[in-house]
C-alpha cells in the first residue's frame, strides 16, 4: 500500500537547512495499521505529509500502491488524494457554517466515489461514529472529542483505502483520547482501511497492529 523508499526532507530557510526526516524506509501493507510514535520535532508530521504526496521529498521516492505520487501531474496527484486517502488532522477542520451532515458530505461533491445516495453514506458515517443524534449540529455544538468523529467520518465519506492521522487525539483528555482511538480499532477491523496514525504518545502505540518509533527525522524501532 505505502513503500517509502530512502525518503528524506530537508527544509531551507534563509538562514538555515532543518533535516525534518532523514533517509527512511518503510513499507505498510494493505490492513495494517501502524501507529508512529515519537517525540514533538522527531519529524512524525513530515514524514505523513511525504506520504500523502502533500510535501516533496528531498531525496528517495514515496509509492502509493506502486504509483510514485511526485511522477504524477498536479491533477492527477490531487485525485489520488482524494480518492484513495482520507485525513484526519490534529486540529478538527470543520466548515463553522455547515452541519455534521454538510461537512461530512463535502468530500463526495470534489467528484469522490458514489455509491448510492452521498446523504444516506454520511447519515451512516455518522451514526458509526456514535452520532446519529447529531447530524444537525454545527461544530460549536459539539465537543472536541465529537468535532473529532465528525472529522473521522468526513475522511470515510469517500471510501479511502489509507486514513492519515496526526496526532488526532493531543486536543483531549485522556478518556476522550482512548474513546477516539478505540473508534480507530474498530473502523479499521470492519473495513480493512489501511491505517498510518502519528501520535508524540507512546502509549499510544498499543491501538495499531504495529507500532513504530521515530527520532530525529529517524525510525528508531
Ligand atoms: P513532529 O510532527 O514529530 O513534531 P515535524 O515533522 O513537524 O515533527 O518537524 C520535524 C522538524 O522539521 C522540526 O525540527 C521542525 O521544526 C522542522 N520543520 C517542520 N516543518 C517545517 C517547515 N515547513 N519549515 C522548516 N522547518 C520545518
Ligand atoms: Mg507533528
Amino acid at each position: 500500500m505505502i513503500s517509502v523508499q530512502n525518503v528524506s526532507k530537508i527544509y531551507t530557510t534563509k538562514s538555515l537547512t532543518v533535516p525534518a526526516v532523514h533517509d527512511v524506509s518503510l513499507e505498510v501493507d494493505p490492513g495494517e495499521f501502524v501507529v508512529i510514535t515519537g517525540r514533538s520535532g522527531s519529524g512524525k508530521t513530515t514524514l505523513l505529509s511525504l506520504v500523502a504526496g502533500l510535501t516533496r521529498p528531498t531525496s528517495g521516492q514515496v509509492l502509493l500502491d506502486g504509483v510514485a505520487v511526485w511522477s504524477l501531474p498536479d491533477k492527477d496527484q490531487s485525485l489520488l488524494r482524494n480518492d484513495k486517502i482520507g485525513f484526519v488532522f490534529q486540529f478538527p477542520s470543520l466548515l463553522p457554517a455547515l452541519t455534521s451532515l454538510e461537512n461530512v458530505m463535502l468530500p463526495a461533491m470534489f467528484g469522490g466515489k458514489r455509491n448510492g445516495g452521498v446523504q444516506e453514506r454520511a447519515t451512516h458515517l455518522l451514526t458509526q461514529v456514535g452520532l446519529a443524534d447529531k447530524l444537525r449540529s454545527f461544530p460549536r455544538q459539539l465537543s472536541g472529542g465529537q468535532q473529532q468523529r465528525v472529522v473521522i467520518a468526513r475522511a470515510l465519506m469517500n471510501e479511502p483505502e489509507l486514513l492519515l492521522a496526526d496526532e488526532p487525539t493531543s486536543d483531549l483528555d485522556e478518556m476522550t483520547e482512548h474513546e477516539i482511538m478505540s473508534l480507530f480499532r474498530e473502523i479499521h477491523q470492519n473495513t480493512r482501511v489501511t491505517v498510518l496514525l502519528v501520535t508524540h504518545s507512546v502509549e499510544l502505540g498499543q491501538f495499531g497492529t504495529r507500532s513504530i518509533q521515530m527520532a530525529g527525522g529517524r525510525i528508531v524501532s
